[in-house]
């Protein structure tokens, strides 16, 4: 039905087939003759007027094919780094919601400029901010999550022949105002679009050629995956991986949309994103991701007993701070404990601000915080009938000299908090220990 394609919210309680993937469809690679795509273009693809003017050009080429095409753009590589710059020099625990009005300026330049590059090459382009498609999205801003996506109109639009081009990362909450997705939350504004609008394919266009068995820029022994499943790459890009924002990557795994993740400069394939009974052989380990957002949060001699956990974490989740690793150490006199958790970097100055809101009421010894830290894990579905993976990191990293300051597992990934200045020795270490290393 026309609405439910359109209806996100919809969707997600009733993920449908998307036409790639009818029985007796074509793969991907091979697209029905007249497809409808969602193109992705991010900050370095789009980062001066001549990529631009690239980027026009290789939209052309879809069109040309007889495509429905609807792009969505990122801000100009550095714009949302300076805006957000801007925004904590004025105001470090700012307001959320001026907060959005500021980072989502930037998309509202590219798409902009990249209709009229269409428009220049003979394309009809149209650019549309969230809250004109609209994307609708709930009420937390900075960190929104998109509800539900109306693409009536745009369909509407393909009909004449015309390329939408969409502002990523943004869409607009129930309180009537702009919203963000969180950082990298084009990739998600891509991907539910895609959704939305039942595409056959949706290509996230960036500045490495595919999925790497770990980030190409700091292991140049990295391999690129023809392949990797929803589940890894979820994994990945929660781990750290910035390639796919995570929220882009669940959703594609619920709505089953094909993604693919390839070069915006070189013109071949890249890697396809897929369910598990798409991929032949499993390794144990896929691949090593790291995260230097983090930042470690102690808070010393608190008493032990019930509900002193909740009385932590949940003024912490009111205030949509996200809480990653924890551990809890039983302290020497047996009736206090420290309890250490981590939260994303940008995160800690506001998390220390309310856990000092309620110093009275938790009664703590004091709060140590280290912004210099960062998350190292592996990952690999094939961990779940292997033993001894874990073994194999612990070691590695000792003989690096490696401290590890606290562990998480999964039944699919193995995570360890070290020192950041280690980070790269650690991904290095790891990446060759568990056989990864290309030629
Ligand atoms: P864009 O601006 O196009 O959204 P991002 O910078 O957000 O691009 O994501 C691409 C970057 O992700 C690459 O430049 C690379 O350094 C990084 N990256 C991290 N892990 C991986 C990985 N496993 N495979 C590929 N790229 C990775
Ligand atoms: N421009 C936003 C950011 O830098 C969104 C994105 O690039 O995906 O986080
Ligand atoms: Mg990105």
């Amino acid at each position: 039905m026309f609405q439910d394609r359109c209806n996100l919210a919809g969707l997600l309680y009733n993920p449908r087939e998307p036409r790639a993937a009818m029985p007796g469809r074509k793969p991907p690679e091979d697209l029905p003759a007249m497809a409808r795509i969602v193109m992705k273009f991010g900050g370095t693809s789009v980062a001066d007027v001549q990529r631009i003017k690239n980027v026009a050009l290789r939209v052309k080429r879809e069109v040309d094919d007889g495509h429905e095409v609807a792009v969505v753009v990122s801000a100009m590589s550095g714009a949302t780094n300076q805006l957000v710059k801007w925004v904590n020099e004025i105001s470090p625990l700012h307001d959320a919601r001026e907060y959005d009005t500021v980072v989502a300026t930037g998309e509202q330049v590219t798409i902009g400029l990249l209709a009229l590059a269409l428009q220049e090459i003979g394309i009809n382009a149209r650019s549309w901010q969230g809250w004109q498609v609209p994307v609708e999205t709930d009420h937390v801003h900075g960190k929104a999550r998109i509800q539900k996506i109306d693409c009536a109109e745009m369909i509407r639009r393909f009909s004449e022949k015309q390329v939408a081009v969409v502002a990523g990362f943004q869409g607009i909450g129930p309180d009537n105002r702009v919203t963000t997705l969180g950082r990298g939350g084009s990739d998600t504004s891509a991907v539910a679009l895609a959704a939305a609008l039942n595409a056959d394919r949706c290509d996230i266009f960036t500045d490495v050629d595919g999925v790497y068995t770990t980030d190409p820029r700091i292991v140049a022994k990295a391999r690129k995956l023809d392949k990797i499943t929803y589940e890894e790459m979820l994994e990945m890009a929660s781990l750290g991986a910035k390639v796919l924002q995570t929220r882009s990557v669940e959703l594609a795994m619920n709505h089953r949309v094909r993604v693919q993740v390839l070069s915006s400069f070189e013109d071949k394939p890249g890697t396809l994103v897929v369910g598990e009974d798409e991929i032949v052989e499993q390794e144990v380990v896929s691949g090593i991701a790291y995260s230097r957002d983090e930042a470690k949060i102690t808070v010393r001699k608190v008493q032990d007993r019930p509900g002193i956990a909740a009385g932590i974490f949940g003024p912490l989740a009111d205030a949509a701070i996200n809480v990653d690793m924890i551990v809890q150490n039983a302290s020497d006199d047996g009736k206090t404990t420290d309890l250490t958790f981590t939260v994303g970097r940008a995160d800690l100055e506001r998390a220390l601000h309310v856990l000092k809101g309620r110093e009275g009421e938790l009664k703590y010894g004091g709060l140590v915080s280290d912004p210099n830290v960062s998350k190292v894990s592996v990952i690999g579905v094939g961990m779940r009938s292997h033993a001894g993976v874990a073994q194999t990191m612990f070691k590695s990293l000792a003989a690096k000299g490696i401290n590890i300051q606290v562990i998480s597992t999964s039944e699919i990934k193995v995570s360890v908090l070290i020192a950041e200045d280690y980070t790269e020795l650690a991904v290095r270490a790891l990446h060759t220990a568990y056989g990864l290393d290309g030629a």
